[in-house]
């Protein structure tokens, strides 16, 4: 379809030495008009190219298509224009209703810009009398939406005043479109006033632009097979269900369809399959709100989600349950209950994971299911089904040898004898929910709004309960109770050295220690596990190592680091993986008790350890990062050491995922009610977000000093003068201010003039706050790094926690600067060539920047160190911690070996560059980790990231890890350089 001679044309409009141009001159008053207008009929001949570009593609393929396709009623008063992938849901509503004698159609937008009136025009039938135009957008302050405002000028252009016209907005991020939705639209256009603008999909109690639809209306046809299956991330639901569509398409005349909806917790996200199966092409772009099948693959969902809502009345529910057949209903939550007696499915068991445990398969319970699923659902015949799981098994699972076959193939034939159907009694006993209590001493925002959006009802949430400003309170995380755990630590206190490492590492905040006054104790309960504190410091108090097992998510990292081991029986660590099922009840209590034990005060802590230092309550709890995460560690520490004064500029990655997306927020307020504060930019301008934190502090601050100045003998004593000198270098210090502070305050209130007032919100500025950002590589390295630089050099006093992971983890592990020499990753599959770039070394190079490189998994001390150095410093700094990630391939469980292996090998050095030291005549850069112990090989060969490209290319393979290891070798061999000569020069007399 492309005309090459247009090809050479453009072509020779390249630039080039060879006919030199120049484009992109700076135009000024006299001709910039002129030229803007030179492009009009460019922009006017487009359209009609674009219909005979359109045209020749009809000729080729026999697809035809136009700048606006009309679809519906020849005769026809009301029509809906909307363009993109909404039209697939109009186009089968406006069958539907057309079938029915309505006089509605469809008119699709193909091409938008140039937006071509006269086809517009004309495309509507001449019976048309209103037209209602969707956007799936929003342009606040707009006179309408944009295709609306285009259509309205259509109209008036071409002369059709008698059409009425509105416009209304539908389907933002992704809102469900539904045949409900369509309808309510054209019901509107019958209204004598129809409501403009007016939204669709939500209810807005607030404007009243929402359009009433009716929940209840479907246009699904009967002979539609409709399944819906409740998975977790990891379990393999997706992956089946992908296939099973598969199967499905090849073995049957069914045409099939799949949407897949994930949620955006990282560790035990739920994903939710929708699939259709039925004889004609499915239009239907919206989920499925009336299933035939529902099957929940994980127990713990049924406390927390609503999984019966798309259940039909006498459909067919199948239920994944550690349960043996005649306990399952006493393990049921209330409301699960209450749903089937009232809708009666045919209800299926089967304890998938005990399967999955007798065939050695782990904890992949995908096979199992979806053999479950064709048994059930009785879609194809059932030998048929089987025989087609079972080809497909031999096809996918071939390379991987005999006995992997072997293993799944027993799993079908074991999953059909374990699978039970049971009875649904004709009334149950009422019991309590399990739900209810966990959300039961909840704020009301929290138990109405994010209670809500956690049972997976968000959509019903009305405008009016939502803020405005997209301000949330913290410390929601606390309320999900999201059960992932197989197994939990469990805590030998008898072993315990209580070093506190296990509590330093921990991904989620889930294991904790408190030391306390023994005389707590009284009121504990019976299982609640303490023993004498051992630090001398802590003489006469006791101390617990406590888990919170419905938020811990099984990584057993916390394990892998205890130093401890048993004497007589080596297996057993001061801490052990222990299943959570059976200790789930008593720990429950154990946690809430654990609560309530006074937490140490900040100013009380010297943080000059580990083991001191984690004892303070971490403001950054039960996140949605992945189970084992390198990076979340680091921000608990952070909110541990800084958390009461401190002020968090993200940038957009995993750390904005786990530590700002709705339903709930991990970072948390301390029982004094202080606690991070926390906003999110973009990659683009992070560090700069972070900075404008640091100027309007600091503005205000100096502010309010100017005012405090200003009263001089209007407060007695010598408050003023404490204020205004005070050292606010640590906690207590920070701590005496803010209660200088609250005296201040207390005399504002009783001072009459006008500079008191002023400074009354204002005095909370004169306690120190600390200004943090953090962002990920793919931020620091890459995408932000002009700004980062640019905030760095300013001198502020900005500290930066950059999370290392060295790939863009977020978004699937696209290399960034930060890849290392020989990684594969997406954009360097053939493993990267370059090395990484020192983004430390380019820092230090302005001399002013307290710069360290850190690996908690190597030396938790030295990590401890730099984040107390970087903030003491009253200047820019810049930690850049190396942080491990699922992306790198590895056993998270032991990923903090990889850490220590990284270190040993050189491939990661630890420094801490303090240009206080320099000022001191000291040399300023310290190297913290000793010379390579071991070949870089051995660290690559933890990882798959290496690994993958020694068995895809051996030979280039081995030549960039030989690369690898020479880099290593300048690398260290530079850095010894700079720390002999780093000093200052001494002075010549
Ligand atoms: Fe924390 Fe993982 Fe240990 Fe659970 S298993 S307490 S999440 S480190
Ligand atoms: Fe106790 Fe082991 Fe935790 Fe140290 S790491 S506090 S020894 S359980
Ligand atoms: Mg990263």
């Amino acid at each position: 379809m492309i005309d090459e001679e247009r090809i050479r044309e453009h072509r020779m409009r390249a630039l080039s030495p060879d006919h030199p141009v120049v484009r992109g001159t700076a135009q000024n008053p006299d001709v910039y008009f002129q030229a803007r207008e030179t492009v009009n009929r460019f922009y006017n001949a487009c359209p009609d190219i674009v219909q005979q570009a359109m045209d020749s593609f009809a000729e080729l393929t026999g697809r035809s298509y136009h700048l606006f396709d009309y679809h519906g009623a020849d005769d026809a008063e009301r029509v809906i224009v909307v363009m993109g992938s909404g039209c697939e849901s109009v186009e089968e509503t406006v069958d539907y209703l057309t079938a029915r004698g309505e006089k509605v159609g469809l008119l699709k937008v193909r091409l938008y810009r140039p937006f071509d009136v006269r086809r517009f025009s004309s495309a509507l039938p001449p019976s048309v009398k209103a037209v209602a135009v969707l956007d799936r957008t929003k342009e606040p302050g707009s006179a309408g939406e944009p295709l609306y405002l285009d259509c309205v000028t259509a109209l008036q252009e071409t002369a059709r005043p008698n059409v009425k016209i509105v416009g209304g907005r539908y389907g933002l991020s992704s809102k469900e479109f539904t045949p409900a939705m369509i309808k309510a639209t054209f019901d509107n256009l019958n209204a004598p006033e129809p409501k403009i603008p007016f939204s669709v999909g939500i209810h807005d109690d607030v404007t009243g632009t929402s359009l009433d639809f009716d929940r209840s209306f479907s246009i699904e046809a009967d002979d539609v097979f409709r399944a819906v299956f409740y998975g977790l991330g990891s379990d393999g639901t997706v992956g089946a269900n992908k296939e099973s569509i598969k199967i499905i398409g090849e073995h049957s005349p069914f045409y099939a369809q799949a949407y897949f909806v994930y949620d955006s917790k990282k560790a035990g996200s739920m994903t939710i399959s929708h699939l259709r199966f039925g004889p004609r092409p499915i239009r239907s772009s919206y989920l499925i709100a009336q299933a035939n099948f529902v099957a929940c693959h994980q127990p713990e969902f049924l406390d927390r989600y609503s999984v019966f809502d798309q259940l039909m009345p006498h459909g067919k529910f199948l239920l994944n349950t550690p349960y043996a057949s005649e306990e399952v209903w006493s393990h049921l939550p209330q409301s699960a209950v209450e749903q089937l007696v009232d809708k009666r499915p045919r209800f299926y068991a089967i304890d998938a994971h005990k399967v999955a445990r007798e065939c050695g398969m782990g904890g992949r319970i995908n096979t199992i299911m979806q053999t479950c699923f064709f048994a059930i659902s009785e879609i194809l015949p059932r030998d048929q089904s089987i025989a087609a799981i079972k080809e497909h098994i031999r096809k996918v699972y071939e390379s991987k040898g005999n006995e992997i076959v072997q293993r799944n193939l027993n799993a079908v034939d074991k999953a059909l004898s374990y699978l039970v159907e049971l009875q649904i009694p004709q009334s149950v006993p009422v019991r309590t929910d399990i739900l209810t209590p966990a959300l039961k001493d909840a704020p009301a925002f929290v138990r109405e709004v994010i209670g809500k959006m956690l049972i997976g009802r968000g959509d019903q949430v009305p405008v009016s309960a939502l803020p405005v400003d997209g301000t949330f309170p913290t410390g929601t995380s606390r309320w999900e109770k999201r059960n992932l755990a197989q197994e939990v630590p469990v805590w030998e206190p008898d072993l315990c050295i209580q070093c506190g490492k296990c509590v330093m590492v921990c991904p989620h905040a889930v294991i904790r220690s408190k030391v306390y006054d023994p005389a707590i104790l009284k009121e504990a309960p019976a299982s609640f596990k303490s023993r004498e504190a051992r630090l001398p410091e802590w003489k006469g108090l006791n101390y617990t190592l406590q888990v919170a097992v419905e938020d811990c998510t099984g990584c057993a990292i916390c394990v892998d680091v205890c130093p401890v081991r048993s004497k007589s029986e080596a297996r057993t660590k001061a801490i052990n993986m222990r299943p959570q099922l059976e200790l789930r009840e008593g720990e429950r209590n154990n946690w809430d008790f654990f609560l309530k034990i006074p937490d140490r005060e900040r100013r009380e802590l010297s943080f000059a350890n580990v083991r001191e230092s984690q004892v303070a309550q971490p403001l950054f709890e039960f996140s949605g990062a992945c189970a084992g995460c390198g990076e979340t560690p680091y921000i608990k520490l952070l909110t541990q050491l800084f958390g009461d004064r401190l002020l968090i500029a993200n940038a957009t990655g995993c750390s904005s995922i786990y530590g700002g997306n709705l339903p709930t927020t991990p970072y948390a307020a301390g029982s004094d009610g202080l606690g991070p504060a926390w906003s999110n930019s973009l990659f683009e301008d992070a560090a700069e977000f972070g900075m404008g934190f640091r100027v309007s502090l600091d503005k205000q601050r100096q502010f309010a000093e100017e005012l405090l100045r200003n009263l001089q003998g209007e407060i007695a004593g010598s408050l003023i003068h404490e204020i205004l000198n005070a050292d606010q270098g640590d906690a207590a210090g920070v701590y005496a201010q803010r209660q200088r502070v609250a005296d201040l305050k207390r005399a504002l209130n009783s001072i009459e003039r006008a500079e008191a007032r002023r400074l009354l919100p204002l005095a909370d500025t004169l306690v120190r706050k600390s200004v943090w950002i953090i962002g990920g590589d793919g931020w620091g390295y890459d995408i932000g790094y002009g700004g980062l630089d640019h905030v760095l050099a300013s001198g502020q006093n900005v500290k930066v926690l950059l999370l290392d992971t060295e790939v863009y983890s977020n978004t699937g592990g696209q290399c960034s600067k930060s890849t290392p020499l020989g990684a594969v990753a997406k954009f360097a599959s053939a493993g990267k060539r370059l090395p990484k770039k020192d983004l430390g070394l380019i820092a230090m190079s302005y001399g002013n920047i307290y710069v360290a490189s850190v690996a908690m998994g190597a030396k938790d001390e030295h990590t401890l160190k730099a984040f107390l150095e970087a903030e003491a410093y009253d200047g820019p700094a810049l930690i850049i911690a190396y942080s491990h990630c699922i992306a790198h391939g590895i056993n998270m469980t032991t990923a903090m070996q990889n850490q220590k292996a990284a270190v040993l090998t050189g491939q990661w050095l630890l420094y801490r560059y303090d240009p206080r030291e320099a000022s001191r005549g000291e040399p300023a850069l310290h190297i913290d980790s000793a010379a390579p112990k071991l070949p870089v090989q051995e660290y690559l060969n933890l990882e798959n990231r290496f690994k993958m490209l020694s068995k895809a290319r051996p030979a280039e393979a081995k030549l960039l890890f030989q690369e690898a290891q020479k880099h290593v070798n300048t690398r260290w061999q530079l850095y010894q350089q700079l720390a002999k000569n780093d000093s200052p020069p001494k002075k010549t007399q």
